[in-house]
This record gives C-alpha cells, sequence and structure tokens, in this order.
C-alpha cells in the first residue's frame, strides 16, 4: 500500500511550533496573574458585602445597646431635682448650721445608699458642698469648693448640669449630674449626683462587647477597653488641651488621642478603625480591625461607638478570595484539559480521515488492479484454451504420425511377412501331403512327427500375425511393459531379418516393469534394434549390446551396434521427421522420432550416443512401473 504522502505531511516547524511555544511561555504567568486579581476581585466584593451586611446588623446593635446607655445615665436624671422637695435642704440652703447639715447629711447618704449612686451632694451658689452622703469618709466633699466644676456653673444657671470627670477629691471617675434647687423661683442652691458608669463596661465586656462612649470633647469616658479610656477619638488643638487640663475634668490624666493604625471613614457615623492587636486576646494576628458605628446619645453631648471586629468577615474574605482564585484556577485547568482533549479529538478526526482516504485511494487502486488481474487472467484462460487446443491438435497429429509410422512399419514388413508366412505355408504344404501319404501307408509315427512340426508352424506363423496386429494396434498411454518380454517379441517380429545375418547378441539388463504400453515398447525397440541391424549389414561380425541399469528411478537401456555410425551432418538432424539417409522404399525417416515422442509420452526419452570405439549407442530412459520389482535375466 502506497499512501499519498501529502495527506500526513507535517505543518512547516515555523507555524506548528510557534503558537504552542508563545501559549507555553505565556498562558501560565496569565493565568497566575488572573488568579490573583480575581482572587482579590472575590476577596474585595466578599469584604464589601460582609461590611455592608454587618453594618447593617450593627446598626440594631449600635441601637440597641445606645438605648442601654441612655437608660442607664437618665434614670439619674431626676435625683436631683428630687432635693428641691426636701425642706431640710432648703433649710440648709437658707441657714447653713450645723444642726441642718446633719439632717441632710443623713439624708443624703441615705438616699445615696437607696439609689445606689456614688454621691448625693449640696452646694450653695457660691459652689461650696454644704452637705454630702459620703460626710462619714475621709475623703469627704463637704466644705469643698467645686464652683469651678462646669456643671455647679451651668446647674446654678439654671441649665441642666451633666458632665463627666474625674473626682477632684480622691481622683474616681464619675458622672455628675447636677441641677439648681430654686425657692421662690430663684437659685438658692445646686444638688449634685454623682454617678460611677463603670457598670456598664463591666457589662460590655461580660458580654465582649466592643465599645465606649465618648463625650462632648472627643474624650473617652466609658470604654469596654481600659485602654482606650480617657484617650481623645479626634485630634485635640494645644489650647483644647490646655483648657481641660486647667478644667482639672479629668483630674491630671494626660489626654493623648486614640491612634488607630488606619482609620477610614465608610459613611456618616461609619469608620473601619484598626488597631494594634491586643496580644493576651488574639495571639495569632498583628492587628485588629473593627466596623466603627456611632450614634449620639439623647439628652447629653455624649456619642456612643459600637466596635464591631472585622478579622472574622476579613478571614472569610481571604477565604472566599482564595476559593474564587482556586475555581478558577479549575475552570483553567478545565478549560485548558477540555480544548487538549478537543485537539487531541480533532487531530485523531483528521488522521481518521486521512487514513480513510488513503484507505479509499487504496480500494480504488485495488479495484482498479482487480480489473487488470481479472482481463489479463481472462486473456491468460483464452491463452490456455488456445494451448490447449493446439496440444490436442498436436497431440492428434502426433498419433497420426505414429499410425502412419506403423502402416510405414507394416508395409515395410508386409515383403518379409510374406516371406515368412510362404516359407512356412510351403512346408505346411509339404508336410500335409507326405503326412497324407504316411498315414496312407500306416507310418503314424512319422505322420505325428510331421503332424507336430505343422503345429509348430502353425503356432508361429500365429504369432506373426498376432504380433503384426498388436503393432498396428493404436495403444494408449497407460499400461505396464515387461522389458524382458518386449526384447523378445521384437527378436521373433525381426526374425526373418536376423536369419542373414550372424549377429551376436550382448543382454545384460534385467526384466524390469516398465511405465509403458506393452507394444509401444515393442514399437520403440523394433525401430531401434530394426535401425541396427540395418547400420550393420555390411559388417562381417555385427554384435548387439542390450545393457541396462537404473539411473535416478528410471529405467536406461542402451542399445548399442558396431554398425557403420552416424556421420556428424546427419546426427543434426537425426530426430526429425522424414530424415532417412536409407535408399528408396527402405526408408520413411519415422522411426526415431516416433520412438522419442513414445517414450517422451509416458514421462521418459530417446538419446543418441556416438561410442569412440564405433558405431552408435541408442539410449532409452522410462520410469520404472515398480522399482522394486526388479529381476535379473
Ligand atoms: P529410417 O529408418 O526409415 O530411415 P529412422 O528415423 O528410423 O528412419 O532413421 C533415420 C536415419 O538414422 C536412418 O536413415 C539412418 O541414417 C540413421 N540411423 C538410425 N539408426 C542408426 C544406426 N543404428 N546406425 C547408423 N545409422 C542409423
Amino acid at each position: 500500500m502506497k499512501c499519498d504522502p501529502n495527506l500526513f505531511r507535517a505543518a512547516p516547524p515555523s507555524l506548528a511550533v510557534k503558537p504552542r511555544l508563545i501559549r507555553q511561555l505565556f498562558l501560565p504567568p496569565l493565568i497566575i496573574a488572573l488568579m490573583i486579581g480575581l482572587g482579590y476581585v472575590g476577596f474585595w466584593i466578599s469584604e464589601f458585602y460582609g461590611i455592608r451586611t454587618l453594618s447593617e446588623t450593627g446598626e440594631r446593635q449600635l441601637e440597641l445597646h445606645a438605648r442601654t446607655v441612655e437608660s442607664e445615665i437618665s434614670k439619674y436624671t431626676y435625683l436631683p431635682s428630687l432635693l428641691e422637695l426636701e425642706t431640710s435642704v432648703s433649710k440648709l440652703l437658707a441657714d447653713p448650721n450645723f444642726e441642718t447639715r446633719s439632717t441632710v447629711n443623713d439624708y443624703l447618704e441615705g438616699l445615696n445608699r437607696r439609689s445606689r449612686s456614688r454621691a448625693i451632694y449640696v452646694m450653695d451658689t457660691t459652689g461650696r458642698v454644704l452637705a454630702t452622703s459620703n460626710w462619714r469618709d475621709a475623703d469627704s466633699y463637704l466644705g469643698e469648693d467645686l464652683s469651678f466644676r462646669a456643671y455647679f456653673q451651668n446647674a446654678v444657671r439654671g441649665q441642666p448640669g451633666r458632665f463627666y470627670g474625674i473626682g477632684s477629691t480622691n481622683g474616681e471617675p464619675g458622672y455628675y449630674l447636677a441641677h439648681g434647687l430654686e425657692e421662690h423661683g430663684k437659685i438658692i442652691g445646686v444638688a449634685v449626683v454623682k454617678v460611677r458608669l463603670e457598670a456598664l463596661e463591666e457589662r460590655w465586656q461580660r458580654a465582649r462587647l466592643e465599645a465606649f462612649v465618648s463625650d462632648e470633647n472627643g474624650i473617652i469616658i466609658l470604654s469596654s477597653d481600659p485602654a482606650r479610656r480617657l484617650k481623645a477619638v479626634r485630634p485635640l488643638s494645644d489650647d483644647t488641651k490646655e483648657r481641660l487640663a486647667r478644667s482639672l475634668q479629668y483630674y491630671w490624666a494626660t489626654l493623648n488621642e486614640l491612634e488607630p493604625l488606619a482609620r477610614e471613614r465608610l459613611s456618616e457615623g461609619t469608620e473601619k478603625l484598626t488597631f494594634p492587636a491586643n496580644t493576651e486576646v488574639v495571639a495569632d494576628e498583628k492587628e485588629v480591625s473593627f466596623l466603627a458605628q456611632t450614634r449620639p446619645l439623647n439628652d447629653t453631648p455624649w456619642n456612643f461607638t459600637l466596635l464591631t471586629p472585622l478579622n472574622d468577615l476579613r478571614r472569610a474574605a481571604i477565604n472566599q478570595g482564595i476559593l474564587v482564585a482556586v475555581a478558577f484556577a479549575l475552570v483553567a485547568f478545565l478549560l485548558i484539559a477540555w480544548n487538549e482533549r478537543r485537539k487531541v479529538i480533532a487531530t485523531r478526526l483528521a488522521a481518521r480521515e486521512a487514513l480513510q482516504e488513503a484507505n479509499n485511494q487504496l480500494e480504488r487502486r485495488i479495484a482498479e488492479r482487480t480489473t487488470d488481474l481479472r482481463a489479463s487472467n481472462e486473456r491468460l484462460k483464452s491463452q490456455i484454451r488456445e494451448r490447449r487446443q493446439a496440444e490436442e491438435t498436436l497431440r492428434r497429429a502426433q498419433d497420426e504420425l505414429v499410425q502412419a509410422g506403423k502402416l510405414a512399419a507394416i508395409g515395410q514388413m508386409s515383403t518379409s511377412i510374406a516371406h515368412e508366412l510362404n516359407q512356412p505355408l510351403a512346408a505346411l504344404r509339404t508336410l500335409s501331403g507326405n503326412t497324407v501319404r504316411f498315414l496312407e501307408r500306416g507310418a503314424l509315427d512319422t505322420a505325428s512327427a510331421n503332424l507336430k512340426t505343422i503345429n509348430e508352424l502353425i503356432d508361429r506363423m500365429g504369432r506373426i500375425t498376432a504380433s503384426l496386429r498388436s503393432f498396428a494396434r493404436r495403444g494408449d498411454d497407460q499400461g505396464e511393459a515387461n522389458l524382458g518380454k518386449a526384447v523378445d517379441a521384437t527378436f521373433q517380429i525381426l526374425g526373418s531379418r536376423l536369419e542373414t545375418l550372424p549377429l551376436t547378441v550382448h543382454r545384460h539388463f534385467s526384466s524390469a516393469q516398465l511405465q509403458i504400453d506393452q507394444t509401444r515398447l515393442e514399437q520403440i525397440l523394433v525401430n531401434l534394434i530394426g535401425n541396427a541391424l540395418d547400420a550393420m549389414q555390411a559388417q562381417p561380425a555385427p554384435e548387439l549390446w542390450l545393457e541396462g541399469d537404473i539411473v535416478e528411478g528410471k529405467y536406461r537401456l542402451q542399445v548399442r551396434d558396431n554398425g557403420h555410425g552416424i556421420d556428424p551432418e546427419a546426427r543434426k538432424h537425426l530426430f526429425e521427421p522424414f530424415f532417412t539417409t536409407k535408399p528408396g522404399e527402405q526408408g520413411l525417416g519415422l522411426g526415431l522420432t516416433l520412438s522419442a515422442s513414445l517414450a517422451a509420452a509416458t514421462g521418459g526419452n530417446l538419446a543418441v550416443e556416438h561410442p569412440a570405439s564405433g558405431g552408435t549407442a541408442f539410449v532409452l530412459s522410462l520410469p520404472l512401473a515398480s522399482p522394486q520389482q526388479v529381476e535379473s535375466t
């Protein structure tokens, strides 16, 4: 099979290699860049929506906790104004003596205990403390001048005094609610309740809530994280710092700013703050981010800020980002794999199509060749038919020739036969006449001997006619012949000619069974021996050698004479039909031709040799009927 080379020819190297090289060089970095980019986008979107969701839930939390703070603060609002109703307080303010002071002190002590506030005290309009619930304590406010306190200054002017500050006496922080005590429309003193709001901080800590409250100065006064307490949520100018330091509102505390690592404003009242991590709480993180949501507290100039940790959200967003990147990588891998598979399938399909095409071409060629072969087969068949016809014609011609040869031989022999038969007939006539006479004389013995001779003569005549008949009959190719019998029959046929020659016959052959018709073998031998007799006519001591042996599975009989031999010119034409050197009617020139043809028809052959000692030797090779049965004679 020869395929079209164009079908499988590879693309030129420059075209086949370049795109693959470009893909191999640029595809991995591109995929990695896309992974990082998409991962970041995934992270960003996740964080953005996470913060939005958190800020929505944070709004509700903010509202809830801010109201808790408001209610905590407002539950004491009414308390200073209650003292207005107390007559002992009015008396004390009108006439501050020991007795009224003691009475009011006791009253305030009891009231403070019941309301669970930190301290309750009453000041005159100059800001001096006239009575206090903590009158028993060593650091009692009694007699102190607190006129510098802003809450006093507000209250004495009839405004509600709300104030967060650190106590100047004991340095304790507290929330001060002041109320101007009126009598007949005139402010006669100021009642103050100091409340501690640390309970709120403890509650936040227990609930693990991150929150703080900043006052009107932006200073954190309450914080779930003590580290943030008394830090300023916004930058303080030097003037403000000085003013606050002078007011002793925060006692002697240094007012630093709350310094987050990062601050990002997301919307009104919402910020993203990042602080250094408190390593006691979170060991594995360096910084903590919060969503800071701030809302003003009602009835106060304060703000409540709720801090929602963003680290979990950030971690989730990072995970989402990684997930997106991995998903992209997976999709990219699947796409590449799919593309590769598609290419492989396309290549296979192309190869299959090419193969199919080559196959089709091959089948077309086979069909063409088959047609050619069929035609030449037909031609061969017709040639074989013609050959067979020619062979048949030739065979028929050969048969005709054999027949013609036989007839010719009969013609030749007829004279000798006639002579052969005339002699016994003449003898028979004489013997039968004599026998009649011997019978008449009663010489029975002589008559009987004559009759015996007559019988022998009749037998001889019968043999002569039988051999003539068998010679003339058209024999078939099949059959077996006995060489000894054939030689005997030949000598009988040629008997009359042998009588005229002083011939010496040398018989050196076995009585082999040969694969040839008996008559045909006799016919060949009659020809060969007859020719030898002709050649030895002038020979004073004619000799004939019949020598046989087995060569290569065939019986080889040599018929040699010491006749005149054959001259070189005649040797070339020996086996040609009608070649003869014999004069007149004596030769037909068919004997050797027919003999060679009969030998060849049985698978044997006839050849001639010219011995150096003189004479001629014909070598007849014939197949053995059964090579084992070889008897020597
Ligand atoms: P024919 O005997 O009728 O001539 P053959 O074919 O038998 O035809 O022989 C052809 C010729 O071969 C003979 O004429 C003779 O010259 C030659 N020839 C055949 N046998 C011998 C032989 N034994 N010795 C010499 N010559 C021979």
